[in-house]
């Protein structure tokens, strides 16, 4: 009744994505890798090694939205016949994958504009996140999981906790039997997990998420868990989350605080803050640094240390 770590390449920055073979009944499978055949005979071979087929697969569980976890569970489903596990939350948007893609992208776009990203850029970027969108594809859910839900197996049990933040759909499988945790990209060893801001699951966005805090939220309430192991979707396993998850907290301040120098200089927009703290960002990186600084933003947002104003329809935050 092992757990086997099967770590599939990616044409992405990240490397290499774990997915995790759970030897119980039903035969599971965490995270599917990207959408390509490279991945797929990666695949195909890992679980080889383990002498398992894909067409003995049971069960998948998909811990987010994120295309290198969600691309190829699609495939294997149809070949297995396998159920597959989601959160509730994730289901329509997993069964409707290129038009909520797309929306997300309409969603970041509109973001970006407003954080003074020049429109040339909003433009390249699109076109890269469009070419990328082949990388997921659409899965149907078989069995919707609610927050708190028990998914039991033959000798174990996992409780499903909605933990957003990295993604609005991170969901961690927590087996309070053995204290193992299952965290998707919520918690990453050897980085931290960028609060990307994404279009909320279902309904309207009218505000902009406020993706840092959330995902905040959600670690502080990792951090109180007693767990013995994290295993992420990406790295090395974690052995102790309350360290990793505090030396998080205190980078974020960290950055917070440089923020916050910056503003008090005089008013600027997000993008001058990325570039005054990063330079000239590639632009496939210009989102990733929005997002960041937005979210060390709405720290000092919130602790009324800056104030937001608007000008000619663009952001700019200033001291208090
Ligand atoms: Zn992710």
């Amino acid at each position: 009744m092992s757990i086997r770590c099967l770590a599939i390449p990616t044409p992405f920055v990240v490397g290499r994505v774990n997915c995790y073979l759970i030897e119980d009944d039903p035969l599971t499978l965490v995270d599917a890798g990207p959408n390509s055949a490279t991945s797929l005979t990666a695949l195909e071979a890992a679980l080889g090694e383990h002498g398992c087929k894909v067409d003995e697969l049971e069960r998948i569980v998909v811990t987010h939205q994120h295309i290198d976890h969600i691309g190829l569970v699609d495939i294997l489903a149809t070949r297995s016949g396998a159920e597959v596990c989601a959160l509730d939350l994730l289901a329509p948007w997993l069964a409707d994958y290129k038009a909520q893609m797309e929306a997300n992208d309409r969603f970041s776009a509109e973001i970006m504009l407003r954080n003074g990203i020049p429109q040339d850029v909003v433009h390249a970027l699109r076109a890269v996140t469009a070419s990328f969108r082949a990388w997921g594809a659409p899965a149907q859910v078989t069995r919707a999981l609610a927050e708190g839900e028990l998914l039991e197996f033959d000798s174990r049990r996992w409780r499903v906790l909605h933990r957003p933040g990295h993604s609005p759909s991170d969901t961690v499988f927590f087996d309070e039997g053995s204290g193992e945790m299952f965290g998707g990209d919520h918690l990453i060893k050897h980085i931290s997990s960028n609060p990307l801001i994404s279009k909320p699951l279902g309904g309207q966005a009218s505000e902009r998420p406020r993706a840092l805090m959330i995902y905040l939220d959600s670690l502080r309430k990792t951090r109180d868990m007693e767990l013995s192991v994290v295993y992420a979707g990406h790295g090395e396993q974690v052995e102790d989350h309350s360290a990793l998850i505090d030396e998080r907290f205190k980078m974020h301040k960290r950055r917070a605080g440089k923020l916050h120098k910056l503003i008090a200089e005089r008013p600027r927009n997000a993008y001058e803050l990325a570039q005054a703290m990063w330079g000239n960002v590639a632009v496939t990186q210009a989102y990733l640094t929005l997002s960041e600084v937005l979210g060390h933003v709405d720290l000092l947002l919130d602790e009324g240390h800056v104030r937001q104003e608007e000008h000619d329809g663009v952001a700019y935050f200033e001291a208090c």
